[in-house]
């Protein structure tokens, strides 16, 4: 379902797919898409938003009703939520999502509905795509997804402080903690620190890269990471070492530096796409890191995740 998303998004794609596919994985009740490039996360929780409600093959050619809906961006139950999206009536405030906003969500949740809710939460303006959001669009112009309002022109931006405020965010607290079941809320920022650490906590957050000129940077991991997949077991503690020790020296948060490395070993396999071993370590070793950072990000120690993400890295795990 993902397939369109091409090799950029090869290792975040094939996850999403194994989520909607697997009936054993169920989508979470709430996520983070984090990084540069918003108009790909704004797809990607479109693309998800339809895998889990697609009445057929979930293929992007589907003509299923919801597909339908959803590329079109008409879905009633696929919502966005941003300071110029989804104000419900007599809310005049125009550059934050309202807690009037997060009423009409509540109000909404209480009745039940026959289809997977997902609520989009992102900053967006009116106005005309900039050189670079015209680059970022572009691997997305055969998609056939569309954004609301797209006659007036509509631009998707990351989530702030200042346009997602802690009094609103915690006011939606309870219903991202709790939501009833078949609702997933999905965050858009460029940086997880643009979230207050309460939704953080309670989310699973997901890295998408940006284009190159923007992606993270992983050049400074090559040296460390050449022998994988194939780095014996006993060089375990070096690795969380190194990452500790990276992390200080390049002033970068232990989180920082596990997403490099997942975009490090994205980039790995992009380069060998025919290695069929490297390709299943590889797949297991991203979903392994993503949650060492969402341990990270709810408060387990430093240490610990180094060193457990050290053994991750190694042949053994
Ligand atoms: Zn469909």
């Amino acid at each position: 379902m993902f397939e369109v998303f091409g090799e950029k998004y090869f290792s975040l794609s094939k996850f999403f797919e194994s989520m909607i596919e697997n009936e054993n994985i169920t989508v979470p009740n709430s996520i983070i898409l984090h990084g540069p490039d918003i108009i790909a996360q704004y797809y990607f929780a479109l693309e998800l938003a339809r895998g889990a409600n697609c009445l057929e093959n979930k293929k992007h050619s589907c003509e299923c009703q919801n597909c339908r809906w959803i590329k079109a961006n008409e879905h009633p139950e696929i919502v966005t939520v941003s300071k110029i999206n989804s104000k419900p009536d007599g809310d005049d405030s125009k550059s934050v999502i309202s807690v009037k906003q997060i009423e009409a969500i509540k109000d909404k949740l209480v009745a039940s509905s026959d289809y997977h809710r997902f609520f989009i939460f992102c900053d967006a303006e009116n106005r005309d795509f900039s050189e670079s959001e015209k680059e970022q669009l572009m691997p997305f112009e055969n998609f056939g997804l569309k954004f609301p309002e797209s006659a007036k022109g509509w631009v998707p931006l990351g989530l702030t402080k200042k346009c997602f405020t802690e009094v609103v965010a915690n006011a939606l607290l309870k219903s991202v903690e709790e939501p009833p079941a078949g609702v997933t809320f999905i965050f858009l920022t460029e940086n997880l620190e643009n979230i207050i650490s309460t939704i953080v906590s309670r989310s699973q957050a997901f890295y998408v890269a940006g284009n190159s000129k923007q992606s993270v940077d992983f050049s400074y991991l090559k040296e460390q990471f050449a022998n994988y997949p194939n780095i014996e077991s006993n060089k375990a503690l070096l690795i969380s070492e190194y990452l500790i020790k990276t992390a200080k020296a390049k002033d970068l948060s232990l989180s920082s530096v596990l997403v490099a490395v997942q975009a490090y070993l994205t980039d790995l396999l992009r380069n060998n796409p025919q290695n069929i071993l490297l390709k299943k370590k590889v797949f297991d070793d991203i979903d392994k890191l993503q949650k060492m950072v969402d341990m990270l990000n709810s408060g387990v120690k430093e240490q610990n995740i180094a060193d457990e993400s050290g053994y991750i890295l190694t042949k053994q795990s």
